[in-house]
């Protein structure tokens, strides 16, 4: 049994009160989680630790960044085997997807802050210079599908920049995060830069939204939430980053190359058993190749191994989106039951002959549940991606039609004839109520700094 501790000012510290981490496969007790209520600790110590951590050059922080990518890459391994003890997902996903990219986003913000260029801007008559401040105590809050991906996509730049963190990963899968703050204490990372505090959203989360002393805040979690964070933050001048819910469309066209759109389109369905808000739960089929596609799809579907979902609560909420499509006049093409064994399974579904404008078919399920959807013409393919509050990624699989569509699609990221292909510098981030601002290279550092400007008049 493992017992999670916070990380506060260097130091490992419990809570009186603990809470049950539940294995998503087996149903069984694997930790015990503090139950924190207050923060005040925490941004003490990332107060106190704010002045050298900010006066260090960006090269020595890009350093630090770069010991701590080197410290997680040796037990990337260990960071693989919780991650799939937690989440349930099966463990080449945890090393391949979440160990693999944790550590490389470290490392990627490491080469990427050596790599940032001083602007000056040249008048007639004067210079201006634009320095990038940290700032201050920032927090970050994350959920538990991609635990320290997500979690270490915000620490990384927000260290680089000079801030220091109090952090708060999601209490269903706190157990690498407990692991990174572990690694932290090894490697001499000074005291109360990193935090990391435990406990529920309502509670600890909301505790750090209100913080007065804490200046920003990056949330990555579920669009209801995302309105809480959102309605708190405002009044009190925070910087604020969303990244929120989506219902994200694969679009097969009439010219698409099916031998790479068939196992592209089930990736996109059912990585991470649909849980990454990147996942196209939505496929869309030109009419011409519906029949062809569709058996194609349901032979790759069957050599897909998926885990189980995060949580027998969330399992009842994707069941009850099965029975919704039904009483919608769904048709399922494959799944739709609970398989016989213990932990939170669900097997991979796929629905069709719903609306488009259904509740299934633009309410985020966030589970392995597809609805399919055929068009006759790419307009009205555009018509249906478009068809939904959400706008976070999507997928074109064309062979020459990619880009014309990938324009026209109302979401902040769009993937042609692949998916989930991330350069870590481009923008991310959704439109409409995916969320709001941009996280990843330029963007992450204008969001964890503060750009002032210092006009310089010439003799
Ligand atoms: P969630 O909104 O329930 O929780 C996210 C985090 O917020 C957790 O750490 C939680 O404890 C915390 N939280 C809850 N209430 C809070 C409050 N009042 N104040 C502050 N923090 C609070 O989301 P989830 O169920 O953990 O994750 C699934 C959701 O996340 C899905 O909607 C998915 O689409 C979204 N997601 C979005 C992205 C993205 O980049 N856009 C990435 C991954 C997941």
């Amino acid at each position: 049994m493992i017992q999670v501790e916070n990380y506060v000012n260097g130091k490992f510290v419990q809570m009186s009160e603990n809470f049950d981490d539940i294995s998503p496969s087996d149903f069984s007790v694997i930790a015990k989680i503090p139950r924190t209520k207050n923060v005040q600790d925490a941004v003490d110590a990332a107060k106190a630790a704010f002045p050298n951590w900010s006066q260090l050059s960006i090269e020595e922080r890009c350093d630090w960044l770069d010991i701590l990518a080197d410290a997680l890459e040796n037990q990337i391994h260990e960071i693989a085997r919780l991650e799939s003890l937690d989440t349930g997902k099966p463990i080449d996903v945890a090393l391949n997807v979440d160990a693999t990219r944790s550590v490389n986003n470290f490392r990627f913000f490491a080469n990427f802050g050596r790599s940032l260029e001083s602007q000056e801007f040249k008048m007639e008559d004067a210079t201006n210079y634009v320095k990038r401040k940290p700032v201050g105590v920032v927090g970050l809050i994350s959920p538990w599908n991609l635990p320290l991906y997500l979690l270490s996509w915000k620490i990384a730049p927000a260290l680089l920049m000079g801030n220091t963190i109090v952090a708060k990963p999601s209490e269903i899968t706190p157990l690498t995060a407990h692991f990174l703050a572990k690694v932290c204490s090894e490697i001499g990372l000074p005291a109360g830069v990193l935090n990391i505090v435990n406990g529920y959203g309502p509670e600890v989360g909301q505790a750090i939204v209100e913080h007065p002393e804490i200046k920003a805040i990056s949330f990555t979690g579920g669009t209801a939430t995302g309105k809480i964070v959102a309605a708190t933050a405002a009044p009190l001048f925070k910087k604020l980053s969303l990244e929120l819910g989506g219902k994200n469309a694969s679009i097969i066209t009439d010219d698409a190359d099916l031998s790479i759109a068939v196992p592209g389109v089930v990736r996109a369905s059912f990585l991470n058993s649909g849980q990454i808000c990147l996942c196209g739960s939505r496929v869309l089929v030109h009419s011409s190749i519906y029949d062809e596609f569709i058996s194609k799809y349901l032979q790759e579907l069957e050599t897909f191994e998926i885990g189980p979902v995060i949580s027998e609560e969330h399992r009842s909420k994707v069941i009850s989106y099965i029975e919704l499509a039904k009483q919608e006049g769904g048709v399922i093409l494959a799944g739709g039951n609970i398989p016989e064994k213990n932990g939170a399974w669900v097997e991979p579904t796929v629905i069709a002959g719903l609306s488009h404008l259904s509740r299934t078919a633009t309410e985020e399920i966030f589970g392995p549940v597809v609805t399919i959807h055929k068009f006759d013409s790419d307009k009205e393919a555009i018509e249906i991606a478009n068809s939904t509050k959400y706008g976070l990624a999507g997928s074109v699989w064309s062979k020459n039609k990619g880009m014309e569509i990938a324009e026209k699609i109302e979401s902040g990221m769009v993937w042609v004839n692949t998916w989930l292909h991330r350069d870590l510098r481009v923008p991310f981030g959704g439109v409409k109520d995916s969320g709001v601002g941009r996280e990843g290279g330029m963007w992450s550092i204008g969001f964890f700094s503060q750009a002032v400007n210092i006009c310089v008049m010439e003799d």
